[in-house]
């Protein structure tokens, strides 16, 4: 067995070979029961394209290894990390593309593959990316707990299996089940051949299995607990509908569109009347036989009960995931989405029309809007005729005209809510760390204005005004697992860049004609040797935080290099001092190898290096102007052109400086065509040069800020540099050298920080065609003896981030004229204009006709572009009372039948959080004593109407004041009294919990 045979990675096929398989696997696998797909990295995958797309072997976008490393919670458990969104942080690929890929480009070591089972779901086939992860215990010792996951089509059995299992239960022991949720409420799994799915067991919830007693009875049916439970359930008389709903694991959409409805009178009212039963509808096809309304009916008659603190709305949850697949499991939901979906599944539940007639609609043909639109009307009840629409129905106007023809097409349509633009800032607020040249000073995170559809240059020149530095002296980079993602181009938009991105921006030394960007990683070696990945012979981890550097083209030797980052780095790397036994001994021979080697540029096999003679440890030659001074300053002022160095790594030179990337760089751009034309140099320095993956390079030549001052010994090394071999160490200190370590060597990588790259057709060394990038590599007592990794961590807050961020706030009734104002068709949704009979860029301007008696609107918090995705903060400040929307009614009051159009606010839905994760609340008014609340799952307090106004009010209910009857209880307290702890009337409840609260609700057989 040779060390080659565990080489997991393939010779690849040709990058558009590799394009055209995966995409073609990607495009025709059907999802099928059983099935396994496996979860990818999005921004791994976008680099594999890119990387494909580019069509370059040696392109910069060589994505490396598959590495999930950032969908892990931890290295250790590589437990997969809760809420990643599909597309946004992970891909799904079937199995045949992933096995592609794992062998053209191998896995980071030690990541278990994510595969994961496509699982048969009510109404839908979905890959089971996060499987229920309950705890198991035994009801004899619930303190030994054991975690597991499951399918959500496991059975019952599956569990019961895996729990007798691990706790080594006899066989033939009489069992049952039960599920105890975070609020430790329990429930009895009574039927093992349910799915877990059916059965509403979901993550976080515990499984307890009892055994039977010897003489009969069951452990958890001891009379006194039983009784305990029905005594709580009786005793409580609460207000009716101030009633809590317990989460079921991120249910708190639910819950909060739950309690919205559930204080909105009539709709409340129809169902406590059990008004619904005549009208349940079994036939519709559109409906849910029924099942929906029933569900909801349970929900609140157990609210409005008054018998109880707080409701477990299992069933519900369960019949909602059944009827819309996107609301199954454990991820977090809109509750505007939720809410629109149940209002149309109890409208078609209850819709009173049992068979729907077609009716073909009239074009308005310039009619009065009167009469269409009660046609309109009058059709739409024709087909639809419930509570719902009874209540929520409302019609608005919407006028396309034709850019061309002029065509004007007007329809009347229903709505059932209505959604309002917010007033979108031009202006984003930007986090970013701003790293000096000054090697002293710790990245300072800013916080800085830019134009949302600005330029990378614009956040430079908006963090230039914080600073002073130059924005062209800047360079912005995307910080991703210790490594550039992406290195900006000041022409790009700044929409490429997420808030959640790490963004640093780097001080650069002026623009030198002949500097090279040079992008510098952080390696630790690995003790290891990596047979498998062919050329390199040690394993590496990136760690740290990379840089990026403007380096002259002249100062490129190992030797400066290793100096410059020393220099660069000397805030948490320190310097070795000349006592520290760093030295090794010398080699007869070697000295003649050494000699050879050196005349190649960087020496290929450079262990040891000598020392020269003046002091050892390196000063930091820029320390006193770092402002405004070259990184790499002293270096260059101390080489004339001819120098030893620069001639020294000619090639070198020519291979590292032909990608600089830097853009205002035309000497970059020169450097490159040249070496794009004379590719004989590159390979000859990949052979001799940085990318040849050599060991150490030399160690510190005598500092330059000596040589600054013009010292004797920096005229020797002149004299000398002009004297061929160019390359050649002065004889002098070849003679006194004595062998010293490096603390780290220099590696050429590619961007992804991994040497190895894949050997595609090209099959030719490496280059650098974009960027040069280069790590360096610490052996582990290296890193733990010169490294400060708490330094290196470190970091200042700029004054800006202690400035609150403006909060704009905006009238509710600037977002409704938002809502009626003209605006153009977007490309991806024209209207097809009837005379031109083709697809038409429309303008289409929304007018709002009749409103309902409970008004919905949705504020549209959550902003989706093409680029961007963002959650908008803005305050809308919205009336409690006396919202008047008639200036918004086309239809004027033509008589004193017409409803006023005064509302007052019921119910407020709150989101708390960003874009992915976040929390959802309401604040509703007891229709019964005018009272407001505030709904927080299972939680019920008093709340105040100064609260209600936050930057987190979602979807507001207006209730229309010719409708709202008097309250019919005086409300339970004066608001002046109140205070927070005073309010909190679950408080009672937690201290009755707190006696076996496992123990409470769990019901008898
Ligand atoms: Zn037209």
């Amino acid at each position: 067995m040779t060390a080659n045979s565990r080489c997991s990675v393939a010779e690849p096929p040709g990058l558009e070979t590799q394009r055209r398989e995966i995409e073609s696997l990607l495009r025709e696998s059907e999802l099928q029961t059983g099935d396994s797909w496996y979860v990818v990295d999005r921004r791994w995958f976008d680099q594999w394209k890119e990387f494909v797309e580019s069509g370059d072997q040696n392109s910069s976008s060589f994505p490396g290894q598959i590495d999930n490393t950032e969908l892990f919670e931890d290295l250790d458990s590589y437990h997969m990390k809760e809420r990643l969104a599909e597309n946004e942080d992970f891909v799904l690929v079937p199995a045949e593309a992933w096995h592609k890929l794992l062998l053209w480009y191998g896995m980071v070591d030690g990541q278990p593959a994510l595969e994961r089972k496509v699982v048969d779901l009510p109404s839908t086939l979905k890959v089971e990316v996060y499987p229920v992860e309950v705890f198991l215990c035994l009801h004899s010792n619930m303190e030994n707990i054991i975690t597991a996951q499951f399918s959500r089509t496991d059975s019952i059995h599956t569990i019961q299996a895996a729990v007798c299992q691990a706790f080594s239960v006899p066989p033939g022991s009489e069992c049952r089940l039960w599920m105890k949720s975070s609020d430790s409420s329990c429930e009895r799994l009574r039927n093992v051949h349910m799915s877990v799915l059916d059965s509403c067991l979901s993550s976080g919830m515990t499984v307890i299995m009892e055994m039977r007693n010897a003489d009969g009875t069951w452990p958890s049916s001891r009379p006194q607990i039983m009784r305990n439970s029905v005594e709580d359930q009786d005793s409580y008389r609460g207000q009716p509908g101030v009633c809590g709903l317990t989460n079921l694991g991120n249910t708190c959409f639910m819950n909060s569109a739950l309690q919205c409805l559930s204080n909105t009178p009539p709709l409340t009212e129809y169902f406590l009347q059990s008004s619904y039963l005549e009208e349940l509808n079994f036939t519709n096809p559109l409906g849910m036989k029924g099942e929906i309304a029933e569900a909801y009916a349970d929900v609140i008659k157990q609210m409005w009960s008054g018998r109880h603190y707080s409701v477990v709305p299992r069933v519900f949850k369960t019949k909602v995931g059944h009827f819309a697949s996107q609301f199954l499991g454990y991820q977090q939901h809109d509750s505007q989405e939720l809410l629109s979906f149940l209002l149309d599944g109890l409208h078609e539940d209850l819709n009173r029309v049992k068979n729907k007639e077609y009716i073909e609609l009239r074009d308005a043909d310039r009619r009065p809007d009167q009469e269409v639109a009660e046609e309109a009307w009058r059709n739409h009840r024709r087909r639809n005729d419930s509570v719902i629409v009874d209540t929520f129905h409302g019609l608005f106007k919407s006028t396309l005209v034709c850019p061309e023809c002029n065509k004007v097409s007007v329809t009347f349509d229903p709505f059932c809510y209505l959604s309002v633009p917010l007033p979108v800032s031009k202006e984003r607020v930007m986090e970013v760390f701003f790293v000096s040249l000054d090697p002293h000073a710790k990245p300072v995170q800013h916080r800085v204005v830019v134009p949302k559809a600005g330029k990378v240059s614009d956040l430079c020149v908006a963090l230039s005004e914080m600073i002073d530095v130059l924005p062209k002296q800047m360079v912005v980079a995307d910080v991703f697992n210790h490594r550039f993602y992406k290195i900006y181009n000041p022409e790009e938009s700044l929409s490429c860049i997420l808030d959640r991105d790490d963004i640093f921006v780097y001080e650069l030394s002026v623009q030198d004609e002949d500097a090279v960007l040079l992008a510098l990683y952080l390696r630790e070696r690995s003790q290891y040797r990596d047979y498998g990945s062919g050329s390199s012979s040690y394993g590496t981890t990136l760690f740290g935080h990379p840089l990026l550097l403007r380096v002259p083209r002249g100062s490129c030797s190992r030797e400066e290099l290793y100096q410059l980052f020393l220099q660069r780095l000397v805030r948490y790397v320190r310097p070795p001092d000349p006592s520290e036994e760093l030295e090794e001994e010398e080699e007869d021979d070697d000295e003649e190898e050494l000699y050879k080697s050196q005349t190649n540029g960087f020496s290929d096999d450079e262990k040891e290096v000598e020392e020269a003679a003046g002091p050892a440890a390196p000063q930091p030659c820029c320390s006193h102007a770092p402002n405004n001074q070259s990184d790499a300053a002293a270096p260059t002022e101390a080489e004339p052109d001819a120098s030893c160095a620069q001639s020294s790594l000619d090639q070198g030179d020519a291979t590292v400086s032909n990608g600089s990337i830097n853009p205002t760089g035309p000497a970059c751009g020169a450097a490159a065509a040249n070496t794009s034309t004379a590719p004989d140099d590159t390979s000859t320095c990949g052979d001799a040069g940085v990318a040849a993956g050599s060991e150490p390079p030399a160690e510190p030549a005598p500092p330059s800020c000596g040589a600054t001052e013009g010292n004797e010994e920096d005229k020797q090394e002149e004299a000398c540099s002009l004297s061929p071999p160019p390359n050649q160490l002065p004889v002098k200190r070849r003679a006194c050298r004595r062998r010293r370590r490096s603390l780290f060597t220099i590696q050429a990588v590619n961007s992804n920080g991994t040497t190895e790259r894949g050997m595609g057709e090209g099959g030719s060394a490496v280059s650098f065609s974009s960027q040069p990038y280069v790590a360096i590599d610490w052996d582990q007592d290296m890193k733990k003896r010169f490294y400060n990794e708490n330094e290196a961590e470190r970091y200042v807050k700029h004054s800006s981030m202690e400035v609150p961020q403006q909060q704009t706030t905006v009238q509710l009734q600037e977002c409704i004229e938002l809502f009626t104002t003209r605006e153009t068709l977007e490309e991806e949704n024209p209207w097809y204009c009837p005379v031109c009979k083709k697809h038409q860029l429309a303008t289409k301007k929304l007018d709002l006709w009749s409103l309902p008696e409970v008004l919905i609107i949705h504020l549209k918090r959550f902003s989706y572009t093409k680029f961007t995705r963002e959650k908008l903060d803005t305050i809308v400040d919205f009336p409690l009372r006396d919202l008047d929307f008639s200036s918004f009614l086309l239809r004027k009051s033509v008589s004193d039948e017409e409803p006023p159009s005064r509302y007052d606010l019921i119910a407020v839905s709150n989101h708390y959080g960003g874009l992915r994760d976040g929390h959802y609340t309401s604040y509703a008014q007891n229709k019964d004593s005018a009272q407001w609340y505030y709904f927080d799952d299972s939680k019920v307090t008093y709340a105040s109407e100064e609260q209600i106004v936050t930057n987190a009010a979602y979807v507001l209910f207006y209730h229309r004041q010719d409708k709202i009857r008097k309250p019919t209880l005086p409300a339970p307290n004066d608001g002046s009294a109140s205070s927070h702890f005073a309010n909190d009337i679950t408080s009672c409840k937690d201290q009755e919990a707190g006696q076996g609260a496992s123990y409470i609700t769990m019901e008898t057989d």
